[in-house]
């Protein structure tokens, strides 16, 4: 599939659709190595190409403040802009070399849709774009996401965040709800340990939040790197002053993977970063601990339960169908 937002200069095309903006030789690929250069036009080379899909629930992607206790029909390909030393999917999101997209299913849009239609008897409520980064898989997100939208269900999209602003712009009307990885509190962070910087990130949720989407971030805490409570302050307070002390954090533990054997984070820190976030922010959950405390929802103004968690699964026990607590009538979500 032709690939959007790319230009031709002397041969070399030059990708728009993330920050890295890559120049690419005839016969080359991108940082994604799932865009390609041939004869001067740019390719999607994971078009239809599908790594993974499931029937997930919702607070998986994590999403703990839209459609608790609901499910999504996820669905994943190769590929990623980033090049995480601690990867969680590398073996899906690191790929290298030609051919490897030949050795997955292709499936269309089409099919997604009518998979997606198929469990909402389950209980899922749309399909979310998650597993690798999914703005390297533009094309085929954005014509899935039409289809889903025009049958009336909800699109998720799990994202780094690193995406240029005009794709975003096209991509956003689609959109229903979005989980957005902030990695880390500076440029020093993300060039080092996963080729990026955060500036963009920024402006992604900026974005997000002035179309009137529902976001959630997750902060992944690694040990030693980005885990400083005074520089997570001023996370904590750029998320509240400029998306709104509403919006919900997801402090969550990281375990060694890829190409970082750090040990695993501390329950201490992570608890000390959580005390610091909600200074700032109303709603913060600690993640990857099995801590029930941490990611049950409280009503804010009368502290009833109103969803409790166990593991992956939500149970809104307390709550309307329009996000109000049943017990004393406030807006919760
Ligand atoms: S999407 Fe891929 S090819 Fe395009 S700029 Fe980003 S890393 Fe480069």
């Amino acid at each position: 599939m032709e690939a959007k937002f790319y230009s031709t200069i002397d041969g070399q095309v030059r990708c728009g659709l993330c920050p890295h903006r890559c120049r690419i030789a005839e016969g080359k690929k991108g940082i994604c190595q799932v865009r390609k250069n041939d004869g001067g036009v740019l390719y999607s080379l994971n078009y239809g190409v599908i790594s993974a899909m499931a029937l997930d629930p919702i607070e998986k992607k994590p999403l703990y403040h839209f459609h608790p206790g609901s499910y999504i029909f996820s669905i994943g390909s190769l590929g990623c802009n980033f090049r995480c030393l601690f990867c969680q999917n590398y073996s899906i999101a690191q790929v290298k070399g030609d051919g490897w997209y030949e050795t997955f299913p292709n499936i269309s849009p089409q099919v997604i849709l009518q998979k997606a239609l198929d469990s909402v008897e389950q209980g899922n409520i749309g399909v979310a774009y998650t597993y690798n980064e999914p703005t390297v898989w533009y094309e085929y997100m954005y014509n899935v996401a039409e289809k889903v939208k025009e049958a009336g269900l909800l699109n998720v999209m799990v994202s780094n965040g690193y995406i240029e602003a005009i794709p975003l712009d096209y991509l956003l009307p689609l959109m229903d709800a979005f989980n957005i990885d902030l990695k880390g509190y500076s440029n020093t962070f993300y060039k080092r340990m996963l080729g990026g910087t955060v500036e963009p990130v920024r402006h992604t949720l900026k974005a997000i939040v002035e179309a009137g989407k529902h976001l959630e971030i997750t902060y992944l805490v690694i040990p030693y790197e980005n885990d400083n409570p005074a520089r997570f302050r001023e996370v904590a307070a750029w998320i509240s002053e400029i998306l709104g002390p509403n919006t919900v954090l997801h402090v969550n533990r990281y375990f060694p993977n890829y190409l970082l054997d750090t040990p695993s984070t501390s329950i201490k820190s992570l608890l000390e970063l959580y005390a610091v976030a909600k200074e700032y922010l109303h709603n913060v959950y600690v993640g990857n601990t099995g801590l029930v405390e941490h990611n049950n929802t409280y009503c804010p103004k009368c502290g009833k339960l109103v969803v409790e968690r166990h593991g992956m699964h939500g149970n809104p026990i307390g709550l309307t169908d329009d996000g109000k607590c049943t017990g004393c009538s406030s807006q919760v979500m």
